[in-house]
């Protein structure tokens, strides 16, 4: 029976320290929070979780915005997109993205989705037809991998970031359509595609590219822009999804990709049709915070982080020397993503446990997120954290170690 049977893999979840728990928040989105703790009790954190990069999520000019979009164009959207209307506020935003990213794919056009989940579900299932081939990275985010679940095309898996593999296997591919899939950003490891590379290998075999620019929208990129002006990179090969739920500090994604690909993504792709479109009030938000990511401010805020993950990096690197020991490494990330990995579930669980009895909150990532054994506390640094707060991090992990007579 299906309760009995759900319980069993519950009990299973439990055993196996993959039990997940939420956390209800009773403030906004910043580092200095009121979170209700597992026993009951309402206490203050500080996090080092979310992926709100810039602090945009509690701006008050996109706050304002929010609001007045929600004055301007109501709360909802009524129906999809092609259903009912494409709101001015929708029209604006995509044709400001398109504007940022003509220089780097040309003839772009634009197209907002409510999510990233969607956007990735809605071009893989939309371009990857039984006749093509999807080349996947191994650590691809679950979005892209449920994308290239749902459309025919045949999948090919290689090894995280392995060019060599990926050059063989595109090699050795007939197909009429190549799709390379990966993250610009790996959202677990913070590390970056060897996204040039990899557009090299597109453009040599004939195959295009598509990069989820997740964690490098708003964060990479001397205008934040993202990895693609990071890396100054400009293909007609590109197929680009940012997200603006993260550094954008909104909610949705977009694609900006050659008008074709982009026209026939409206016209086919199910995530598009077949949902309501964003309330126009978001997309209005997100106008504010694309002006923010594009100000003096937004680089000021840009700076802030990468100063941020300085410290965190050295920090962590001093511990890691001090404490041989510790019972995690650090990875190789430049991101605000800083992965500590631990391995095993439960160490991940109780030192994620240890900084919250601390007063910080790191959560543990398990499997399925992650491979089996690199169970790991993905610290996330935001421009909104301080200095101050950082330093309380290293300090909070020092004391933790210290028990342990290593020092
Ligand atoms: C968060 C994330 C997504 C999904 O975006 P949502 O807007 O949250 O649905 C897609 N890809 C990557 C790499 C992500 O980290």
């Amino acid at each position: 029976m299906l309760i009995d049977h759900l319980n069993q893999a519950a009990a299973e979840r439990t055993a196996g320290a993959l039990t997940r728990n939420r956390r209800t928040a009773h403030t906004g989105c910043a580092p200095h929070q009121t979170v209700s703790a597992k026993d009951g009790q309402v206490r203050p954190l500080l996090g080092f979780c979310s992926n709100d990069y810039l602090g945009l999520a509690s701006h008050p000019a996109v706050i304002a915005a929010f609001a007045e979009g929600a004055q301007r164009y109501g709360a909802g959207s009524s129906a999809s997109s092609l259903v009912n209307k494409h709101s001015l506020a929708h029209h604006q935003l995509e044709s400001e993205l398109a504007r940022w990213f003509a220089p780097n794919i040309p003839k772009v056009q634009a197209l907002y989705f409510c999510t990233g989940y969607m956007a990735n579900l809605a071009v893989l299932s939309a371009l990857g037809t039984d006749d093509a081939t999807l080349f996947c990275d191994k650590l691809i985010h679950a979005s892209l991998i449920d994308g290239a679940l749902l459309a025919r095309a045949s999948m090919k898996r290689y090894p995280h970031c392995d060019v060599t593999t990926l050059a063989r296997q595109l090699a050795a591919c007939h197909s009429p359509l190549k799709l390379i899939v990966t993250d610009s950003v790996f959202s677990m490891d913070g590390d970056m595609a060897p996204l040039a590379e990899m557009l090299a290998l597109a453009e040599h075999h004939d195959a295009w590219i598509v990069v989820d620019d997740a964690h490098g929208f708003g964060v990479l990129g001397e205008r934040g822009r993202g990895a693609l002006e990071h890396l100054g990179l400009t293909s007609e090969r590109l197929i680009y999804v940012g997200t603006l739920g993260k550094a954008a500090g909104v909610a949705g994604a977009f694609v900006a990709a050659h008008r074709t690909i982009v026209e026939h993504l409206a016209n086919v792709s199910r995530p598009y049709l077949h949902s309501a479109a964003a309330p126009p009030a978001i997309v209005h938000a997100l106008l504010s915070s694309l002006t923010l990511i594009a100000s003096n401010e937004g680089r000021e805020r840009r700076d802030h982080l990468m100063q941020l993950i300085g410290q965190l990096r050295s920090g962590l690197q001093i511990l890691q020397v001090r404490h041989p020991r510790a019972g995690w490494q650090l990875a190789d990330s430049s991101t605000p993503i800083q992965p500590l990995i631990v391995g095993n579930n439960e160490a991940a669980l109780s030192l994620s446990q240890a900084l919250e009895n601390d007063g910080i909150r790191v959560t543990a990532i398990r499997p399925p997120t992650v491979p089996n054994g690199t169970s790991r506390l993905r610290i996330t640094l935001s421009a909104s954290h301080t200095a101050a707060d950082v330093t309380r991090l290293l300090d909070s992990l020092s004391a933790i170690m210290a028990p342990r007579g290593d020092a």
